[in-house]
């Protein structure tokens, strides 16, 4: 296996990004990124003027962000952006008939009151046939949180800090729809570089260089093949099987971050993104890079956690089981990366008998 590291969810001068696509690829570029995808609101345009392949070692794709004023959908692998102007399932199953991955969008995004920005929030429910969900949203984060003073000053002061996690309620709902089946979890920069005023005085919240050191996708790839089509194969094949964690780079970068199932007699039986049925691996295994607080959950719930490079703890029956990873700094600590989860099922013969008493069945 090998670990790739990129950027999802990017806006240029095609939608409401101030970056035009030569400069945002010199930004990726330089800060290393193995791949950026761009996300323009509802269009696939640059598709036909820039195209999709390699600049350097930096693999370009293109997709779009379906974007009405509530329900923003992420298309990964889309050769056509659907109309905004339908019910969301309705443009989930277009882009799925396409061969697409789809992930909604900054799903509990709050706005901005002080400044009258409206949430862009999630709230087309029941919904299902898309990928996953864009767990973590650099600037949803941000923005969410402008209004609590202490922490908008931290932030001035110590950039990495500006980041405050995933929302609660967005974890819930991934632990939540994964309780059925495998639901993708990634982490998106929603980066459009807005600038506001002139120079030398002017403000710019997240530049794309700031952007790609930040909140990147770690995926793990079979081979990463010099060829377009066969790099965008591997790389959209190992995302749809939630082959991939998450983390802002701000805190250090995680790479080598391991979070398996183990047999008995210690081998690795299955990896991040894996199905199996229950009883399934024996034991859960998350290795760090470096010394880091360390939670392994079960359906939401911590049952493991310590602080060091390595956790592991025995599987106790069916559940989604993921790991959280934070830094430790000054005291405080601060979220650094998210895996997607090993799901056990339980066996359908089990599943039956206790469906009166679950309340997942
Ligand atoms: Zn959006
Ligand atoms: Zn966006």
């Amino acid at each position: 296996m090998q670990e790739i590291v990129g950027a999802i969810h990017g806006h240029s001068t095609y939608s409401d990004g101030t970056g035009s696509f030569p400069e945002i690829l010199a930004a990726a570029q330089a800060a290393g990124l193995d791949f950026l995808a761009m996300t323009d609101h509802d269009t696939l345009q640059p598709l036909q003027d820039i195209g999709e392949g390699f600049h350097g070692k930096t693999l370009l794709l293109i997709g779009c962000e379906v974007s009405p004023p509530t329900n923003h959908l992420l298309a990964l692998g889309a050769s056509t952006c659907p109309s905004r102007d339908q019910p969301p399932q309705d443009y989930i199953d277009e882009l799925r008939a396409q061969g697409a991955l789809t992930f909604l969008a900054h799903p509990h995004d709050r706005g901005v009151p002080l400044a009258k920005i409206p949430s862009y929030r999630w709230d087309a429910w029941p919904i299902d046939r898309y990928t996953g969900i864009e767990v973590w949203n650099h600037l949803s984060d941000w923005s969410g949180n402008l209004g609590k003073l202490p922490h908008a000053l931290r932030g001035v002061v110590k950039p990495h800090s500006f980041l405050a996690g995933p929302e609660a309620e967005t974890l819930a709902l991934w632990d939540e729809a994964g309780r059925t089946r495998r639901v993708v979890g990634i982490g998106g920069l929603d980066v459009h570089d807005v600038r506001i005023g002139r120079r030398p005085l002017q403000l710019r919240v997240f530049p794309y260089p700031f952007a790609f050191r930040a909140l990147l996708c770690h995926v793990l790839v079979p081979d990463w093949p010099p060829a377009l089509e066969d790099a965008k194969t591997a790389l959209l094949a190992a995302v749809a099987a939630g082959r991939l964690y998450f983390a802002n780079h701000a805190m250090g970068d995680p790479r080598g971050l391991a979070f398996r199932g183990l047999t008995a007699a210690g081998d690795e039986a299955v990896q991040m993104g894996d199905e199996c049925e229950a009883p399934g691996p024996r034991r859960l295994q998350l290795t760090a890079p470096r010394a880091a607080d360390l939670r392994i959950l079960r359906d939401g719930q911590v049952i493991a956690h310590s602080f060091g490079r390595d956790l592991a703890c025995e599987v106790g029956g069916a559940g989604v089981y993921r790991a959280e990873l934070r830094i430790r700094r000054g005291g405080r600590l601060y979220p650094w990366a998210f895996t997607n989860p090993i799901y056990i099922r339980r066996a359908p013969g089990a599943a039956v008998k206790a469906a009166a008493a679950d309340r997942w069945r």
